[in-house]
């Protein structure tokens, strides 16, 4: 878990962006507004992987889709 101290959502005001209560409407904003974090974090790779495999079923991870059949993509 050493690679969380170099995330880009580390020192976020909102850690909530990353977990949205829908993929649709306002859900969907919020997404995009978290992958855009995201997009910038240099650990982005492997929290994509630790997402996989701890078998995360809800948030962002990795700038991936929270669908858990999208991790990877
Ligand atoms: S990829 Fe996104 S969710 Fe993962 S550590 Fe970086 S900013 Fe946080």
């Amino acid at each position: 878990m050493d690679w969380q101290r170099d995330a880009a959502c580390a020192d976020t005001d909102d850690p909530d962006l990353f977990f949205p209560i829908s993929l649709n409407g306002p859900g969907a904003r919020q997404v995009e507004r978290a992958r855009a974090v995201c997009r910038r974090c240099p650990v982005a790779v492997r929290c994509a992987e630790w997402a996989r495999e701890t078998h995360q079923r809800s948030g962002v991870w990795g700038g991936v889709s929270v669908e858990p059949e999208n991790y990877g993509r």
